[in-house]
């Protein structure tokens, strides 16, 4: 049993745990509202701590990461719980059931990450809520920035400032969910609310690579003045910040009819006034998925799906006019 870290005793009876703006009382013998941090006899315990329930070598395009090393590799862990609860979620067997898992140690994850070859960058905590495996990711994202490799967050932004600025100097890039730019929305849909989300945005993009995802959900999230809105205060960080729209399907709790693809191609342009580099997921358009040189327009990086097909683009330039493209670290080319 691994012992969780923020959180103080209420009483005899109860721990308050402050990782996440949940902010959980929770009683002896009982778990917060993610289900992996547990009370016993005054002391919060991380049940998931080591504790992995999907294991995979992804392109790291697939987290989606399209200006962090493209056409690398990157092994991905997830774990379980989750704290929210969207009614949509994608990978609720593993968020809100009770998944098989095999043990890890922080070692053993960079002995994996070795053992890949030159192709792999680093390590992502992904699949499920990485952000609830805070102990685990924390220990392990320093044994990997130790060995030379990169770690990467794909996450809900749900935490607490002081945790999150704890992890923040060990992490090198993140894809953080803005599952929309409405607190209605958050506190309905997903039981959580905007704001610690925009802070997390906010913090991580002081020192860390940052690319956004907003699924957008039909006749939910997907109005045109919200958009705009989100799209105007991504620009106000930083007009350079990807932003991928992905489609919503129906799963878990929710039946709403798929997003209509013509809805994403909308929100693209309503981005595209604002945002140089907009992507859209779950719709299999080599177009939609490339990144194009904000001055000439060329294809700077062609993707196919997840895959890299062709690179007009060298020492963080765009090949046919020059223009500095952010992208981090170099494309992977078969030698
Ligand atoms: S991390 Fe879990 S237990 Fe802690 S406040 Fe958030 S939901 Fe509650």
């Amino acid at each position: 049993m691994h012992e969780a870290r923020f959180y103080e005793k209420r009483d005899e009876e109860a721990v308050y745990c402050s990782l996440c703006p949940k902010g959980c009382t929770i009683k002896e013998g009982h778990t917060g509202f993610c289900r992996v941090r547990e009370n016993r006899r005054g002391t919060l315990y991380a049940l998931n701590y080591g504790h992995c329930s999907a294991c995979a070598v992804d392109p790291v395009e697939k987290k989606p990461l399209y200006h962090f090393y493209p056409a690398h590799t990157i092994l991905s862990l997830g774990t379980f719980g989750c704290n929210l609860r969207c009614g949509f979620c994608q990978n609720w067997e593993i968020a809100h059931g009770e998944p098989r898992t095999v043990t890890l140690e922080p070692a053993q994850v960079v002995a994996m990450t070795q053992a890949q070859g030159s192709r792999c960058v680093g390590v992502a905590y992904t699949y499920s809520e990485p952000l609830v495996w805070y102990e685990f990711v924390f220990d392990t994202a320093r044994l990997v920035k130790e060995a030379g490799f990169k770690n990467v967050l794909v996450t809900n932004g749900f935490i607490a400032e002081d945790p999150l600025q704890e992890l923040l100097p060990y992490i090198d890039a993140l894809n953080i969910d803005v599952k929309s730019f409405r607190d209605d929305y958050y506190k309905k849909v997903c039981k959580g609310r905007l704001a610690p989300v925009l802070r997390t945005v906010s913090l991580a993009k002081e020192r860390c690579h940052v690319e956004v995802t907003n699924l957008i959900v039909t006749g939910l999230n997907d109005s045109e003045a919200e958009i705009a809105e989100l799209v105007d205060w991504l620009a106000g960080l930083d007009p350079d910040i990807p932003l991928h729209f992905s489609r919503y399907f129906p799963n878990f709790e929710m039946e709403e009819p798929p997003t209509p693809v013509e809805k994403l191609y909308q929100a693209r342009e309503i981005a595209r006034r604002k945002l140089r580099y907009v992507y859209l997921g779950n719709v299999w358009d080599e177009e939609a998925d490339s990144t194009y040189c904000p001055d000439c327009g060329t294809a700077v990086i062609r993707r196919e799906g997840y895959r890299v097909r062709g690179v007009a683009f060298k020492d963080g330039r765009c090949t046919a006019c020059g223009t500095a493209i952010p992208v981090v670290g170099t494309v992977w080319e078969r030698k």
